[in-house]
């Protein structure tokens, strides 16, 4: 009984924001989105921890499918709002600061000085379809200055809204806040999908949209650098080189180097998923 005591632990911190934000900021949304999200990630934790070997994968993953109907429908529909980086952008640059933006900077913005890359892990409604797909992760020499790629795209996600309001002086206040928000948002949510599914089959690795072209990868990345939450070593136990934690990353971190240093990990790719603890042999990550 005593290993079930963390499964709550989600549950309880979801209950506490829900409180917080409810009661500073009166939407009743709140008490469906943070319970929601607590409860998916403590059921995660519950399989993780009931499950044995490589089954244990799938607590993650289960908790990331269950929280994407809750933040790709539930949230947009009711708010009738774009919750994607373009549409986002597009409303902050007219002085609208609208639950998008509360969204972004709870998720995207300051919530990784805590959980870092966390949201890529348990939050992504992207990540939660790749990280289903029946693709075999494959390791390619894919070198990581190829990451660099996802400026092009933050660069272009960012210009959009620029241009459309600076250039062709369009007003969002007339046609699109709460007119076509939701429209653009699955549109645009529609095209991260058809760019992320065929990229993890032709490349072999399910997160090859995260590494190679997910502008928003890099909008958590300042906050990550200082982030809190990092997977550590266990001290008491030894690394033997058996690589399991590096093959199966799915950010392609190097992890058996952090491990042999003795360090935490904190490449800003490092998603908190724990893959590479649960893989690990020797009980060398926790
Ligand atoms: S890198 Fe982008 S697509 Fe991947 S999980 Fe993070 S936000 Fe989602
Ligand atoms: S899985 Fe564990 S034992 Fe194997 S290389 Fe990684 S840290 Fe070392
Ligand atoms: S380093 Fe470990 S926790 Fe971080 S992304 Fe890789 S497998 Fe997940």
């Amino acid at each position: 009984m005593q290993k079930y005591k963390t499964v709550f632990l989600p549950l309880l911190i979801a209950l506490l924001v829900t409180i917080t934000l409810y009661t500073t900021i009166k939407w009743w949304g709140f008490l469906v989105i943070f319970p929601w999200i607590g409860f998916s990630i403590s059921v995660g934790i519950f399989l993780r921890l009931k499950l044995k070997g490589k089954k244990r994968l799938i607590g993650r993953k289960i908790a990331i499918l269950m929280i994407l109907p809750c933040l790709l429908f539930f949230v947009p529909i009711v708010n009738n709002e774009n919750f994607q980086l373009e549409g986002v952008v597009l409303i902050v640059l007219v002085g609208f600061f609208s639950k998008g933006f509360i969204h972004y900077a709870i998720a995207k913005i300051f919530g990784p000085l805590i959980w870092r890359r966390g949201f890529c892990g348990y939050g992504c409604w992207t990540a939660a379809v790749l990280d289903w797909l029946p693709v075999k992760n494959k390791h390619n020499n894919i070198p990581r200055s190829y990451r660099n790629l996802r400026f092009i795209m933050l660069f272009l996600s960012l210009s959009i809204p620029i241009y459309l309001i600076f250039v062709l002086s369009y007003n969002p206040w007339t046609d699109f806040v709460n007119k076509q928000e939701l429209k653009w948002m699955f549109i645009s949510n529609g095209l991260y999908y058809l760019i992320a599914i065929p990229l993890a089959f032709i490349l072999s690795d399910k997160r090859a949209f995260c590494k190679y072209a997910c502008p928003v990868s890099l909008v958590m990345t300042p906050a990550s650098k200082i982030g809190l939450l990092k997977i550590k070593p266990n001290l008491d136990n030894d690394c033997i080189g058996c690589k399991a934690c590096n093959n199966n990353c799915p950010m392609g971190v190097d992890v058996m180097s952090f491990m042999k240093q003795n360090k935490a990990i904190s490449d800003t790719e490092c998603i908190l998923c724990s893959d590479c603890s649960i893989v690990c042999p020797t009980n060398k990550i926790r």
